[in-house]
């Protein structure tokens, strides 16, 4: 039963999709709080503008923006990372052989094979249509990967078709590519109902399939979307902002963060700072790009 006064329930829920807008999608208590505290304290603090009107401003959006350019012993790294509510799984061990890439496209598809018509979590069983392994080219040097499918996805079957997608081919093109050059994949594979984030279990169930995947195609560079690629794909939780900016290793490939595209549809001025992710990308890959990132 809701101990909340209606106006409050609204405030909170307005509170919390501004935070997901964000990237942050779950909340930590430490020691044994009402579970109510953590969201009344938020609803508290939002009660001087309303949630609904307040436009983040640059800095809470991206400190890493203000970083920039900026002292220099003001790190990146200085924001410590989240500590997650148990230790995530970690990846598969890395094999350093690599698939020929005559044979990449048949071991792509013995991967969708043995998904098959997957029921291994609950996603299968909550309005899924179809299962939305990939998209691109199985020997890409560039390798985007996103949350998971939305509508649009779950309809033909392949991963960022939706508007989310087309901010993508974009951004793509602004770099001087093709969609067909680049890879492009996702944490999970089923869609989540109502677009919400996917569950760890979800997820942690899913990744499989993405590390084989990853270590089939073995781009140069991988790109993260937002903050649940960054965060399962580096197996830790920690804010968009002090992942940004920088080269991670993984798995033999340079791993880049960047924002999801759905935020950027939400938030154009963060654009700018995505461009900024995506130059590092293109800088490693030797493109000197084609023309800005449109809407
Ligand atoms: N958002 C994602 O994260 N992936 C998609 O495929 C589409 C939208």
């Amino acid at each position: 039963m809701s101990h909340l006064s209606f106006e409050l329930e609204q405030m909170l829920q307005a509170r919390l999709r501004y935070y997901r807008d964000l990237g942050v999608y779950d909340f930590y208590r430490r020691g044994e709080p009402d579970p109510a505290a953590p969201l009344l304290a938020m609803a508290q603090k939002s009660e001087a503008v309303p949630a609904e009107t307040r436009v983040p401003t640059k800095t809470e959006a991206d400190p890493a923006s203000e970083a920039i350019g900026t002292p220099a012993n003001f790190t990146l790294d200085s924001e410590p990372d989240i500590p997650p509510r148990k230790p995530l799984p970690q990846p598969p061990a890395f094999v350093p052989e690599i698939v020929p890439a005559a044979q990449r496209p048949s071991a792509l598809e013995v991967i969708r094979s043995e998904i098959g018509d997957c029921t291994r979590c609950p996603l299968a069983f909550q309005g899924r249509h179809k299962i939305v392994f990939a998209d691109g080219d199985p020997n890409a040097r560039l390798m985007f990967v996103g949350e998971g499918p939305g509508a649009d996805e779950d309809a033909q079957g392949l991963p960022f078709v939706g508007r989310a997608g087309q901010l993508l081919n974009n951004m793509i093109n602004a770099m001087g590519l093709k969609r067909e050059q680049v890879y492009i994949a996702n944490v999970v594979k089923c869609r989540p109902p109502q677009n919400r984030t996917p569950e760890p279990d979800e997820a942690n169930t899913c990744m499989q399939f993405l590390w084989q995947q990853i270590d089939v195609v073995r781009p140069e560079i991988l790109v993260a979307l937002g903050s649940t690629a960054a965060t399962y794909l580096l197996g830790r939780k920690a804010s968009l902002s002090s992942l940004r900016g920088r080269i991670h290793d993984l798995r033999g490939s340079k791993l880049i963060v960047t924002y999801h595209p759905a935020y950027l549809l939400r938030d154009p001025t963060q654009k700018k700072e995505a461009w900024k992710d995506l130059q590092i990308a293109m800088s490693e890959l030797g493109l000197k790009g084609a023309s800005r990132v449109e809407s």
